[in-house]
């Protein structure tokens, strides 16, 4: 039976939203089947590890980790970061994704400098694992779990426009490569009987996985900084607001661009004629929003409507 016909049952969740912004759907059973393949892979990992005394595999077991924390960052977006704005957080709650990043990209350097310490004790007095064909045998099936999951995630992840779900799902497709060349190395340590190969494969997985853990911490301070999106959003904002920009008489300034979770925040002023009537000015205003929304369905426009001919107009360019 197709996994996503179960999981893929979403329910929109209710928002006061205006009927130009489709409502976000739950999507965190997808975060939860990725936490179970995660908790199953480093059992297994941990065990063929274990089983083997090879720390090429406990190195594997720790990237499993990273996995466990990527979906519980997916699941944190997919539930907390959703949510609507309410009294206490009047913007919403999307950057509760990159707070939580930045403490497992704490929690992966951590795993990551484990492995270094228990490679370079290896290498220091190297021990030959044993029973390692067992081990590659159960890695491989942990690392077959990782690639069920990852496909049908991505699949999810497509079919609802969601970059939690492709993040995750891309996370897991590197860790089945990754888990690929830690197990090849290992598969060497047991042809060539070389116990100092297997510190070696375990101390290119745990730099490897430190890695990872620098990039998820410098995008969450990117993210919390308000980094602008990089890409072809603010082209494409800057496209849509010429087609609508008539010399003397229709402009826009201050177009200010963030990013938060999946979602883009635009703001900008729209300077109109002074004796447009209000009616005329919110109607040009929301059919502009309309148009910018259209082009990026995950942006979230605030406009300040301002008359073109007077000096006030262009006093609060600078203001944030
Ligand atoms: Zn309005
Ligand atoms: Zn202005």
């Amino acid at each position: 039976m197709d996994p996503t016909a179960v999981i893929g049952k979403t329910r929109a969740v209710s928002t006061p939203s205006s009927p130009r912004y489709t409502p976000p759907k739950d999507l965190s059973a997808y975060a939860w089947l990725s936490i179970g393949a995660a908790v199953t892979t480093i059992a297994l990992k941990a065990f063929a590890a274990w089983l083997t005394g090879s720390v090429g595999l406990l190195s594997d077991a720790a990237e499993s980790v990273v996995n466990l924390v990527a979906a519980v960052v997916a699941l944190i977006v997919l539930k907390i970061a959703i949510r609507p704005a309410d009294d206490d957080h009047q913007f919403g709650h999307s950057k509760a994704e990159y707070f939580s990043a930045i403490t497992e990209g704490v929690m992966i350097f951590v795993a990551a400098a484990f492995i270094i310490i228990s490679a370079v004790e290896r290498l220091i007095t190297p021990v030959m694992p044993e029973q390692l064909s067992v081990g590659l045998i159960i890695s491989v099936g942990a690392s077959a779990v990782n690639g069920a999951v990852s496909w049908v995630l991505r699949r999810a992840g497509r079919r609802e426009g969601s970059a939690a779900l492709l993040a995750d799902a891309k996370h897991l497709a590197t860790d089945v490569v990754t888990s690929a060349a830690v197990l090849v190395g290992v598969g060497l340590v047991a042809l060539v009987g070389s116990p100092v190969l297997d510190a070696v494969v375990a101390l290119g997985a745990g730099l490897n996985i430190m890695w990872t853990g620098f990039k998820l911490i410098r995008e969450s301070v990117g993210g919390l900084m308000d980094a602008a999106p990089g890409g072809q959003a603010q082209a494409r904002i800057e496209e849509v607001l010429d087609e609508h920009r008539r010399a003397g008489r229709i402009d826009f300034h201050a177009v200010r661009l963030r990013e938060a979770g999946n979602r883009r925040f635009a703001h900008l002023h729209v300077l109109v004629p002074g004796e447009w009537s209000v009616k005329r000015g919110h109607d040009f205003t929301e059919r502009v929003i309309d148009d910018l929304v259209a082009v990026d369905p995950n942006l979230r426009v605030s406009a300040h409507l301002e008359p073109i001919e007077d000096p006030k107009s262009y006093e609060d360019v600078e203001d944030v």
